[in-house]
């Protein structure tokens, strides 16, 4: 290893997810994998392309800058989709290389008619509409006009889909209002076809609708934290399991993050370890110094806490995590020493650090941590 860490995404537990995935939505709805935020910390280049090669061949981003990234990789094999944001400059380089993109406001609309004719080729839409999150979408009153003028200039626009987003399907507490999104979803796809433009596709679910309210999967899904092998909370895990007769878990972490030990120390009984005075030794301790810091996206809120493998024990993070190392206490794995394997995400020997015991055993905070993994450290896939 000539890097500080690297990360390791497992093409095996992708593949599994891929397929079980593919055998829950059945044949016809598409899945669409959410590999914003750097493909949820994983990389999106080497994700990608192992997506790729597991049969995904639909990729949803936020931005232009995403979906060329993607484009750099796989080129015209798939299909991207912007669900964000698209700058008025990239608009053209956008519809020339037929990515889709959502519609949300009337300027962004214009902004497609104006390309699409200067350059003679149909820009591909999703409008989204409001339905109860109150984030992006057209609004009820705005929609009539939204119809007139897409029926308008229907030779330069093509309407693949319509679409919108939950306000939280992955908790029961939120019930009420997304059950009120999915009548309004309804009721606008009406309104849509009475007005005789039929939108070719409605997709609607994330990875928790899809599995909180079936209805929702629809023509094609918009999944993210579950195809990474995580579940977007508990909620869901356990509605999913309801379900099933076995109570096997169906989802495999991709992800693992390793590194190895840069130093190691002995510390007396009473002295602090690193910066103040967080963590003071109540024994003679050994201490293992780990190249990993904050600035790699390793949260300071891990002090004191956080926990790592090393000769297949937990190990725990003492003293206050820096922007480039952290200290664990190795105190009972007698055989440490400089260049063993830290396991910072993933297993080692019987034992597994998750993403979300990374953090304070709340599922919510997978998505926050994994995003924040450096995109500097290397990505390699193996199976
Ligand atoms: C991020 C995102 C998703 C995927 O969400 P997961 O909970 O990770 O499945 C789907 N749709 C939109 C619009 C998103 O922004």
């Amino acid at each position: 290893m000539h890097t500080n860490s690297i990360i390791e995404l497992s093409e095996t537990a992708y593949q599994k997810n891929v397929d079980f995935l593919k055998t829950t939505f059945g044949k016809k709805v598409i899945v669409s994998s959410v590999v914003k935020g750097n493909a949820y910390g994983h990389g999106i280049a080497e994700f990608t392309s192992m997506a790729y090669n597991c049969g995904i061949n639909h990729f949803s981003v936020f931005d232009v800058q995403e979906a060329k990234a993607v484009k750099e990789v796989l080129e015209d094999k798939v299909t991207v989709m912007v669900m964000g944001l698209v700058n008025d400059e990239d608009m053209q380089w956008v519809i020339e290389n037929n990515v889709e993109f959502f519609v949300f406001d009337k300027s962004r609309l214009n902004q497609a008619i104006k390309i699409s004719k200067k350059i003679n080729k149909k820009a591909i839409l999703h409008i989204e509409v409001e339905t109860g999150m109150n984030r992006t979408g057209f609004d009820k009153k705005d929609l009539n006009a939204v119809i007139s003028i897409v029926k308008k200039e229907i030779q330069h626009l093509y309407l693949k889909g319509l679409c919108t987003h939950y306000a939280g399907a992955e908790s029961v507490a939120n019930y009420y209002r997304v059950d009120n999104q999915i009548k309004k979803f309804e009721e606008i796809y009406e309104l849509f076809c009475k007005n005789d433009l039929k939108p070719e596709m409605r997709h609607s679910a994330c990875s928790a609708a899809s599995i909180m309210f079936p209805q929702t999967r629809m023509d094609l899904v918009r999944i993210g934290i579950m195809q990474y092998g995580m579940w977007p909370s508990p909620e869901v895990f356990v509605t999913y399991l309801q379900a099933k007769k076995n109570k096997i878990d169906p989802l495999q972490r991709v992800i693992s993050w390793k590194s190895k030990i840069m130093s190691v120390k002995n510390v007396k009984t009473g002295d602090f370890i690193g910066y103040g005075t967080s963590f003071m030794a109540k024994r003679n301790m050994k201490i293992a110094v780990v190249p990993i810091g904050y600035c790699h996206g390793y949260s300071r809120s891990l002090s004191n806490q956080g926990r790592v493998l090393i000769h297949g024990q937990r190990c725990t993070v003492v003293g206050s995590v820096n922007m480039n190392m952290m200290t664990v206490d190795v105190t009972d794995v007698d055989i440490a020493k400089k260049e063993d394997e830290v396991v910072l995400i993933g297993t080692q020997k019987t034992l597994a650090v998750s993403v979300a015991s990374f953090s304070d055993f709340s599922n919510q905070l997978n998505y926050e941590l994994l995003t924040r993994i450096s995109t500097a450290i290397p990505r390699k896939i193996k199976q």
